[in-house]
């Protein structure tokens, strides 16, 4: 277990029929320390994983068929761009397949909801990010009824199925909701409209809807029921502390990666005998 945690980080955050309306969204679960020791473990540990998501990419570049898959879900300001900028910010980006899945095109909108998303699947060897992902066709969809209920009703069992040939293919797939609490986000909307440097990332729908709170709370309670499974597990992740946050998703990568068992693939040429060659040079 890594310095400072009480617990593995996997076991704080995985969703075991938790009521997120009774989450402390200012909470560090599994980590004892504080701030600053979480700032300094964080660089710490952006090395180990850079170190980790190397030997993916290296195996992948010789035959290896694996890959990991990073969702991310949140409300608005809950944090998923700073998650894409200081923990994956920390991997080489050769070896990262970033997609941010806004409102659908309209070729979008003719195809099945998971059209989109496996084309964005990552490849071997790569760390795939999703922020945001197949999940806002039962999140925003659901909330505002932009398809009948009949059909998003369905679309858990799709999405499981999706996810389970996902990882059939060896795709590792951790997924981690976001949670701040309706106070917070109103503190990190208000700072987006005080900074002229934040206001590309103001909506005036953020704040339109916040008056669906209770709506989105019911339908990530049905996401995290309905499709946290073994072979692509929730973590629900509190998060009004950035560097908690930050922290936390790290360790679930470390952990991910670490299970697949990864050393440098072997040479596939006669070292001594390139060195002789080098020397002889
Ligand atoms: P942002 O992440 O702030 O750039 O916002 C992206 C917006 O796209 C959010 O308002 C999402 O709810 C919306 N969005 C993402 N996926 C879908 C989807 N499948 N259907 C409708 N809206 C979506
Ligand atoms: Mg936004």
């Amino acid at each position: 277990m890594a310095k400072n945690w009480a617990q593995p980080v996997t076991t704080a955050l995985r969703a075991d029929s938790q009521r997120i309306a009774d989450l402390d969204t200012s909470s560090t679960p599994g980590f004892a320390g504080d701030k600053q020791q979480g700032q300094t473990l964080l660089s710490e540990r952006g090395v180990v994983l850079s170190d980790l998501q190397e030997r993916l990419f290296a195996n992948g570049r010789t035959g290896d068929k694996r890959s990991v898959l990073l969702v991310l879900q949140g409300m608005d300001t809950a944090g998923k761009g700073g998650i894409v900028r200081h923990v994956i910010g920390s991997v080489d980006p050769q070896g990262v397949d970033h997609t941010s899945f806004g409102v659908p095109t309209e070729e979008e909108k003719r195809h099945d909801f998971l059209w989109r998303i496996r084309k964005r699947l990552p490849v071997p060897g790569q760390l795939g990010v999703f922020d945001r992902s197949h999940y806002e066709d039962v999140l925003v969809a659901r909330v505002h009824e932009l398809v009948p209920r009949a059909e998003w009703e369905q679309r858990y069992d799709k999405i499981n199925a999706f996810e389970r040939e996902v990882a059939d293919a060896g795709t590792t797939i951790v997924k981690v909701a976001m949670f701040i609490s309706l106070d917070e986000q109103k503190r990190r909307l208000h700072e987006r409209l005080e900074r002229a440097d934040k206001y590309w990332k103001f909506h005036p729908g953020d704040i339109t809807e916040r008056g669906y709170w209770p709506e989105y709370q019911k339908a990530y309670q049905a996401v995290l029921e309905r499709t946290n499974t073994d072979y692509a597990p929730w973590y629900i992740l509190p998060a009004d502390h950035k560097w908690y946050a930050r922290l936390a998703v790290t360790e679930l990568l470390i952990d991910a990666l670490t299970g697949l068992g990864l050393d440098w693939p072997p040479a596939d040429f006669d070292v001594e005998e390139q060195l002789r060659r080098l020397d002889a040079s």
